[in-house]
């Protein structure tokens, strides 16, 4: 039997609130909770959260962290939770991006460099990186190292030798994001994917219209899956996805090939989390 996949929904991202042209999108606290706990009970082991004012503005907010992360304890939610460390669509800098770490969530984002991210310079020095290193170890909080390029693969296999990341590190391939230049594409997830240890475990995050087939891609090679409306708003041309139905999804491309789908508690073991 193959290795269990994890699933990992990503809930709603920090994309501006448009009600008008992204009706899915959840974009108040309580419909990002509402969507969390439908992706955990369809399959997803892990629920990666960016938090949002009650008028859908994105922020970086300690607060507004805790307030997504009690409601998913009250309403029993057992899905490790990964909280962003990102920018907030640019809101926050540096430092001021890693205030959820001090709430000691399980996992959180650690983007491994710097960035074109749209329109926008996604900063991340080494100096940078190192800080934000060692306030994840500080709280006890599990790095998804996010690599959006070969170099930020490079970088964190320098900070796992200056010794501020801990192997084996759980990889986040970001691909395909509007205004990086890489592609979203198999030849990549491979150069990418042998730049690490093969015991490391790794999944794949893909823009768009290479969610699907890359989420497939995952399960074959035996790697891990990330879905979920941060990273593409259709389940299919012309027809609006929500979080519930693209794991659902991904659950039942997953049984087609016969990988079986983690639990969180097995997904708590695969990727090296306390429990
Ligand atoms: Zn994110």
């Amino acid at each position: 039997m193959a290795d269990p996949v994890v699933i990992q929904c990503a809930i709603t991202g920090s994309i501006d609130a448009d009600p008008g042209r992204r009706p899915n999108l959840p974009a108040t606290p309580e419909a990002i909770v509402a969507d969390a706990l439908a992706a955990w009970r369809a399959g997803a082991a892990v629920v990666h959260l960016h938090a949002r004012e009650p008028d859908g503005t994105p922020t970086q907010d300690r607060e507004a962290y805790r307030g997504l992360v009690d409601a998913l304890h009250d309403a029993g939610c057992e899905a490790i939770i990964n909280l962003s460390c990102g920018s907030a669509g640019g809101r926050a800098v540096r430092d001021e991006r890693l205030g959820p770490l001090e709430l000691a969530p399980e996992m959180a984002s650690f983007d491994c460099g710097s960035i074109n991210f749209r329109e926008q310079l996604f900063e991340g020095d080494l100096p940078f990186l190192r800080r934000m290193a060692e306030k994840f170890r500080a709280f006890a909080v599990r790095p998804e190292v996010e690599c959006f390029d070969t170099g930020h693969v490079g970088l964190a296999l320098q900070l796992r030798d200056e010794g501020l990341l801990d192997e084996p590190m759980v990889m986040q391939f970001v691909l395909g994001v509007p205004g990086s230049g890489v592609p979203a594409n198999v030849a990549m997830v491979e150069h990418l994917r042998r730049m690490i240890p093969p015991d490391w475990p790794w999944s794949v995050c893909a823009i768009g219209r290479a969610q699907l087939p890359l989420n497939a891609y995952c399960i074959l090679a035996g790697g891990h899956v990330r879905t979920g409306l941060e990273d593409n708003l259709w389940f299919r041309r012309g027809e609006a996805a929500s979080n519930g139905a693209l794991v659902e999804r991904v659950v039942r491309i997953a049984a087609e090939l016969d990988r079986p789908v983690a639990t969180p508690a097995e997904a708590r073991t695969i990727l090296g989390l306390p429990g």
